[in-house]
Order: structure tokens, then C-alpha cells, then sequence
């Protein structure tokens, strides 16, 4: 039997302070390893809290937290993340950006020579190894950013809204792009969005949050074949989970009428 990569069971957590705000509330789930996990909620439902739990970022009031095998204590050594920001240095080129882990690990950079060449052709930015991060564009540093999340193979990659801050052209280019680096690595993916239909095209299976705090409405599995292509999206059975999908957030009264989280 494969251990699962994240079993959250009765999953709590409430910030300390004043108001002492409660984020999430009886969260439990089992991903499987090697999953592509969409996260669904809307905006202040514990979305990045729950990613920063599993990153060891936060401690968790109440519950069990298990990563990778283990009780989640501080930040484990192989989880990527990346966030909406990309958070580039910009006094730092691309390899060298790419290549932070590896210093912040104390490994020997060299020896990640050949792993950084393959992630930047993989992402298209082998032309850009050595340019700064102001001389690309949104997409191409988001790009950069996965490729830095990638370069010590993490086995658990967390992805906070990334392609939220890129125009809709680019943010489907990045769908595609982002399924097809993940086809070729095959590790868990946590993908928080609040777009439905990013996370339908991308997911294997779709969690979904209620509003704050946050508990788990619902996971449907996405039994859409890959490579999934963008024209996907205009099938019937795409159309399908989207719908079903949009039913639950409008049974929690949160659509608005352009059918926006
Ligand atoms: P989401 O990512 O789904 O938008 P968050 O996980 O960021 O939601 O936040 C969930 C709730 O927790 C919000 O009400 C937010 O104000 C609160 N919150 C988030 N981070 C902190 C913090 N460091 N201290 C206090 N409250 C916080
Ligand atoms: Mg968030």
C-alpha cells in the first residue's frame, strides 16, 4: 500500500490573537501520492493556510497532520512551493535563482548543473539562464519560479494561486504548461486557484472549501484523460464537473452572476 502524501484528519487551526480568527474547522482528507490535488474556495476560506500547515509554516491547533509519512514538525526538506508572486531575487540571475535551494540546502551546486539545463528547456527558458528577473516577462518569471520549486525534486510541490497575478492568455499557456512539466515529474501537487475551470483542466481530483473557516465540502475525482488540451474545456463532460462544481458554490451562496468565486 503507497502512504499517502498528505492525511490531514479533524484538521483545525485558529491564528492566536485577538480575534482570534479560526481559518480551518474539521479538515480531513488522504492524498495519494503522485496526485495533481486542485484546492477550490473562495477568498478567506483557509486555502493557503491549510498549504502553509502542510508546509510545516504554521502550527496547527488541533488535528493530525501527516506529510510524506511523517507528523508535520516545521518545514520538511522536500517541499517546493511556489506563490502568486513569484518572488524572484531580482539581483540574482535566472540559474542562479533557480539553483537557491540547493545553496539554502548546503549541497553542492555543481552537481545540480545537468538538473537546472533540463528544467529550463522543459519550461522554455533555456535562452534566459542568465538574464536578470526584470528582463522577463510574468509567465517566463512564474516559469523560473517552477523550476526553482523543482530543482531538488521535491516530492511534494505546493502551488499557492500562481498563475493569479497573469493575463488569461498566458495563464491557459501555463495550464498546459504546468500539466505537462508534472506529466513528466510525477509529484504531488497542491494547487490552490479560485478558478474552477483551472481546476478542473489541471486536477485530478478537485477539493473544494466552504467559506471561512474552512471546512471540505466536497473532492471529485477528475477522470479526464491526459495530456488534457485546452479544447477540454469545451466538452460536454468538462462542462459537467464545472457545473457541478458551481452547484456547490451556489448552494453556499457565493456566486456572483458572472459565475465568479
Ligand atoms: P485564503 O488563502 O483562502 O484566501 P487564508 O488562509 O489566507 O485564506 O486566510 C484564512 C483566514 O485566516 C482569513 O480570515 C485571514 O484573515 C486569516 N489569517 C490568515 N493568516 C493570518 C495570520 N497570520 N494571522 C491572523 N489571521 C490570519
Ligand atoms: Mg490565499
Amino acid at each position: 500500500m503507497s502512504i499517502a502524501a498528505v492525511s490531514a484528519s479533524n484538521l483545525r487551526k485558529v491564528y492566536p490573537g485577538s480575534r482570534g480568527v479560526q481559518a480551518l474547522a474539521g479538515v480531513s482528507t488522504e492524498i495519494e501520492a503522485g496526485r495533481f490535488v486542485s484546492i477550490l474556495g473562495p477568498s478567506g476560506c483557509g486555502k493557503s493556510t491549510f498549504l502553509r500547515c502542510v508546509a510545516g509554516l504554521e502550527d496547527i491547533t488541533e488535528g493530525d497532520l501527516v506529510v510524506n509519512g511523517r507528523p508535520v514538525q516545521g518545514p520538511p526538506d522536500d517541499i517546493g512551493m511556489v506563490f502568486q508572486r513569484d518572488a524572484l531575487l531580482e539581483w540574482r540571475s535566472i540559474r542562479k535563482n533557480i539553483l537557491l535551494p540547493i545553496e539554502f540546502a548546503k549541497k553542492q551546486a555543481s552537481s545540480y548543473s545537468g538538473k537546472v539545463e533540463h528544467l529550463l528547456n522543459l519550461t522554455g527558458l533555456r535562452d534566459f539562464a542568465n538574464s536578470y528577473p526584470r528582463e522577463l516577462s510574468g509567465g517566463m518569471r512564474q516559469r523560473a519560479a517552477i523550476c526553482r520549486a523543482l530543482v531538488d525534486d521535491p516530492k511534494l510541490l505546493l502551488m499557492d494561486e500562481p498563475f493569479g497575478a497573469l493575463d488569461a492568455f498566458t495563464r491557459d499557456q501555463m495550464n498546459v504548461e504546468l500539466q505537462r512539466i508534472w506529466l513528466e515529474t510525477r509529484n504531488t501537487v497542491l494547487f490552490v486557484t479560485h478558478g474552477i475551470g483551472e481546476a478542473v483542466f489541471l486536477g485530478d481530483v478537485v477539493m473544494v472549501f466552504s467559506p471561512r473557516p474552512g471546512r471540505l465540502v466536497e473532492t471529485i475525482t477528475i477522470d479526464l484523460p491526459r495530456p488534457r488540451p485546452l479544447s477540454v474545456r469545451e466538452t460536454p463532460e468538462f462542462g459537467r464537473y464545472v457545473a457541478h462544481i458551481r452547484g456547490l458554490f451556489e448552494e453556499m451562496g457565493l456566486l456572483n452572476e458572472k459565475g465568479a468565486v
